[in-house]
């Protein structure tokens, strides 16, 4: 079986703040090329800073989840991490993490912090 890297969901989201920054460079870039077409160009230049603009608002985003985050000492590095949700995994060595005794051991799902998984959760507790 593919063993699936977990990466932590601020380090995934802060990566994808960056790849919209860049993406909005480079299509500010696509248009200077195309300025021999105007509406090409301001096209272009209208969809880079809807990209720099939206990852403002995402790393905007990434600051009110790090304060959500509760922040841990990663039992395997020993290194400080936060942790978003009811399972992530370590920022610094991908290391997963649970915050609930029952998941402990168990295989790192993401649907652990999937809503309806709570609630099928509950129910199974409540019929036993
Ligand atoms: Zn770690």
């Amino acid at each position: 079986m593919a063993q699936l890297v977990y990466s932590s969901k601020i380090n995934k989201i802060r990566s994808f703040a960056l790849i919209l920054v860049f993406a909005g460079i480079l299509l500010m870039y696509v248009g200077l090329l195309l300025k021999k077409v105007e509406w090409v160009m301001v096209l272009f230049f209208i969809l880079g800073v809807i990209s720099i603009v939206l990852s403002t608002v995402v790393y905007f985003w990434i600051g009110m989840l790090s304060t959500k985050a509760i922040p841990i000492v990663c039992p395997s590095c020993n290194k400080p991490t936060k942790m978003l949700g009811r399972v992530d995994a370590c920022m610094h060595c991908k290391q997963p993490l649970t915050l609930d005794k029952e998941l402990e051991g168990k295989e790192f799902d993401e649907k652990y912090n999937s809503r309806k998984y709570r609630r099928e959760l509950k129910k199974k507790q409540s019929n036993k």
